[in-house]
Order: C-alpha cells, then structure tokens, then sequence
C-alpha cells in the first residue's frame, strides 16, 4: 500500500516517462480487476435548483445569472424508458440541493423507474437519515455524494455553512443503510495541496466506496472562484491511476468534467485506470443551465446524438460497452 509521502511524491512529479508507467500499470489492474466493459451511468440533471453556495458551482443560490428549471417526473420517467432502451442499465438522478423537492413523490417516482430493471442512483446532496431511509425503502439502489476535499478547512471555505464532519456522517449513513456507495473530489481546488490530496485517495480506501469520481475544478465565471487558476489533465490523470491503484475494484468513471477539459480526456482517463462513464440523458433544452462549470461537453445535443459517439470512444481504444447494471464489485 502506498504511503501518503509516496502517493503526494508522485503525483509532484513532473517525469512524463514515469507519468506513462503509472498509467499502464492502473491500466494493467482496471483490467484485471474489472475487465474490459465499461459501465455507463445515464445522469438525468432533473433540477438546477439550490439551497447552497458552494463557492466552487455555478448552481449556487447567489448565482442570479442562472435560469432555473425543474423537471416533472413524468418527464424523467420517460427519460428513464428511453434510457432502458438504449440498454443503458443505470439511470442517476443527480440535482442541487432543491427545496422545492417532494421527498415522497421522489420516491414515488423511483418506484416508477425501478419498474423498468434498471439500478437507480441518487445524487440530490446531503439529506436527514430519515429521507435516506425512504430512499432506499422506494428502491434506490446506489448514492453518489462527493465529499469533494478532505482538507477540514477548504471545505468549509467552500461549502459555506457546511461541515466535512457532517459530510462524512451522511456517507457513513449510506453505508449503514446498504447503498452502493459513491463519492470523489474534485483536483485543483484553489489551495488544495498534493498531500491534501493524497489524504483524499488514502480516505476513499478507508471509506471502502463502491465508486470513486474523480474530476478536476474548471473556475465558473459567475462563482466567486471565477479566475482561479486551472489544473491540467495529467494531475487528474494520476489522481485516477494512484486511486485504481490503492483500491482494487472500486469504479471509476472517466468524468464528464475531464472529457470537458481535454477533447480525449475521458478515453485517456479509461486508459489509466477508469472503468465507466457517465453520458448525459439530460434533455437538451434543459442541459444548458444545469450549468455547474463552464465548457460542459456535450451541451446542445440530445441523448441520440450523444450515445453513438460514446460508443464510438469507447470501442476506439479496444473497449466494449457493457449492457449488465454493473454493480459495486465489492459486494
Ligand atoms: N448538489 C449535489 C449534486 C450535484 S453537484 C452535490 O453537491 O452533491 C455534483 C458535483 O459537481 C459536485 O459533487 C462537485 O464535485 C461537482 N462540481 C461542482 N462545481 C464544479 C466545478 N466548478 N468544476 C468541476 N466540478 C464541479
Ligand atoms: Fe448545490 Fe451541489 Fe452546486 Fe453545491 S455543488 S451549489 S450543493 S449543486
């Protein structure tokens, strides 16, 4: 196992050689311990709204550029359908922190989807123990919370009001209520340092996730972080390889936010250790102002669109798209 002074050491290294050997070798595990699918997670965006003010995300509340929208769950549901369709096996149902969300017609709604065979994730932030609870009783299969750094006092710089403390309690929760669990950081933060990352791979091992995101921070121009400096791909890159590494058969996708900063970043990212990918079910009219960061791939066009040209990628670098749920690997 690596020590958190080796992992921080790598990831300072600017040695490209050395960069490539890290990346076959996470290759070489991602093969052996998930093989050659890759798993896709269709992410349906069903509401830009949100009580925090996350400094980093441009769905903040104080964000008053934004358009907000919220979509009726008759209108998710049949994304879902056309989802289940197109043997997309996973359907993730990601949004701010909304109030205005109904907690028991949410779960009406998963009902709904899990009719259709599919495994439904959650991502809507963090919630009472009590609303988990009904989550997982409607169906809910898997939930996705970052906690995004584990540097203490970044967290609360960024996520105002807010506590890692109680961020991990709710995974701690999740975990407790027999979720697939799911979390990550982003890589770049304004004042986050190597070794503050390295304490972050060293916690997703300790924490046993199911699946790990790992994406870089792109500055919004309506974020008080706007400006910020940006980080490049191959730090991102190694982040992913060195988490492969330290956890075996956690899966990693290659985020929509690394294929934004780089044309191939995600079929790089399934080179040096990922294993699924997240393409975006968000109908298009809506996919612009679930706007968290800026230059989002894949904005404008439709699921249609989207779909053949992920498959595209992925069988470009010899990979094959999975048409099983892809379940936690740890179970
Ligand atoms: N509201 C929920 C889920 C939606 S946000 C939550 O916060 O958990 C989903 C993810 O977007 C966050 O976990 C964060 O890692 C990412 N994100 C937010 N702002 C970002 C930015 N500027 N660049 C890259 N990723 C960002
Ligand atoms: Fe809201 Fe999530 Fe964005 Fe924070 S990161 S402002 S909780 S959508």
């Amino acid at each position: 196992m690596l020590s958190r002074q080796e992992i921080s050491g790598i990831l300072r290294n600017k040695d490209k050689g050395k960069a490539r050997s890290l990346f076959a070798e996470a290759d070489r595990l991602r093969r052996q311990y998930t093989g050659d699918d890759v798993h896709l997670r269709g992410i349906i965006e069903f509401s830009n709204h949100c009580r925090q003010d996350c400094l980093y995300c441009g769905l903040r509340r104080s964000n008053k550029n934004l358009i907000r929208y919220r979509m009726p769950p008759k209108e998710i549901l049949s994304v879902s359908k056309s989802a289940r369709r197109a043997d997309i096996r996973t359907v993730v149902l990601q949004s701010g922190e909304d109030p205005q969300y109904n907690i028991g017609e949410f779960c009406g709604l998963i009902g709904k989807i899990k009719k259709l065979d599919v495994a439904v994730t959650v991502c809507i932030g963090e919630c009472s123990y009590a609303d988990y609870r009904r989550l997982k009783e409607a169906g809910a299969d898997r939930y996705l919370l970052k906690f995004e750094t584990s540097d203490a006092v970044l967290y609360k710089k960024f996520r105002p009001g807010n506590t890692l403390s109680r961020r991990l309690e709710c995974l701690a929760w999740l975990k407790k209520l027999k979720f697939q669990v799911g979390s990550g950081i982003m890589v770049g933060l304004p004042g986050q340092t190597f070794e503050s990352i390295a304490g972050d791979i060293l916690i997703f091992e300790k924490l046993g996730l199911d699946m790990i995101g790992i994406g870089p921070f792109i500055p919004h121009p309506d974020t008080p972080l706007a400006g910020s400096k940006r980080i490049d791909l191959g730090t991102v890159l190694k982040v992913v390889a060195i988490t492969r590494m330290v956890t075996g058969n956690a899966h990693i996708p290659a985020t929509t936010a690394v294929g934004s900063i780089d044309a191939v970043g995600r079929e790089k990212a399934l080179q040096a250790g990922a294993n699924v990918v997240m393409p975006d079910l968000t109908p298009a009219r809506y996919r612009r102002y679930y706007d968290i960061y800026p230059g989002k791939i894949c904005v404008g066009e439709d699921a249609e669109e989207c779909l053949p040209c992920l498959y595209r990628r992925i069988q470009s670098i010899g990979r094959r798209v999975s048409v099983t749920r892809g379940d936690s690997l740890k179970l």
